[in-house]
C-alpha cells in the first residue's frame, strides 16, 4: 500500500520532470530553428549581395526591377545625407568618414587633404574651358594669315 503510493507519487514526478524536460528542450529546439531560419535568409541576402556586386551589370530581365530599385535608393540615400550634411554645416571626410567643419581643408583625424568645394570646381573648369577656346581661336587665326593659302586661291 505504501509502497504503491510512494510509486506513484514518484511517477508523477517523473512525468512533471520529464515534461518540464520536454518544454525546455522544445522551447531550445524552437529557438535553433530560428537562428538557423534566420541564418538562412542571411545567406540568402549575401547571395543577392554578391550578384548585385558582381553581375548586375549584365542585363538580366529578372533582376532589373530591383536592381534598379537598389540604385535609385543608393541616389537618394547619397542625396539625402548631403542634405543632412548641409542641415549640420559638416563634410564628411572621405579617407575616415569622420564628420568635419565644412570650411576645414585638412581632416584633422587623419590629415587627408579636403576637396575643394564643388561650386570653386566648376569656376574652374569655365576658367580652364574659356582659355581653350581662346587657344583655338588664335590657331584658326594663324591658318587664314599663311600666304601659301592665299596664294591657292587666286591661281
Ligand atoms: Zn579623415
Amino acid at each position: 500500500m505504501l509502497n504503491d503510493f510512494t510509486e506513484k507519487v514518484n511517477k508523477i514526478t517523473r512525468e512533471i520532470t520529464n515534461k518540464a524536460h520536454d518544454t525546455i528542450d522544445a522551447a531550445k529546439l524552437n529557438s535553433s530553428i530560428n537562428r538557423a531560419k534566420q541564418d538562412i535568409e542571411e545567406a540568402y541576402r549575401e547571395i543577392g549581395k554578391i550578384y548585385y556586386e558582381n553581375f548586375a551589370l549584365e542585363e538580366n530581365e529578372l533582376f532589373e526591377e530591383p536592381v534598379n530599385r537598389i540604385r535609385e535608393n543608393e541616389l537618394k540615400v547619397v542625396f539625402l545625407q548631403e542634405q543632412i550634411h548641409q542641415l549640420k554645416g559638416i563634410k564628411v571626410c572621405e579617407v575616415c568618414e569622420k564628420e568635419l567643419k565644412q570650411d576645414m581643408s585638412f581632416c584633422p583625424y587623419c590629415g587627408n587633404k579636403m576637396k575643394e568645394e564643388p561650386v570653386e570646381e566648376a569656376e574652374q573648369d569655365a576658367e580652364e574651358q574659356d582659355a581653350e577656346e581662346e587657344l583655338e581661336v588664335e590657331d584658326e587665326l594663324k591658318v587664314k594669315e599663311e600666304p601659301g593659302a592665299f596664294e591657292t586661291e587666286t591661281e
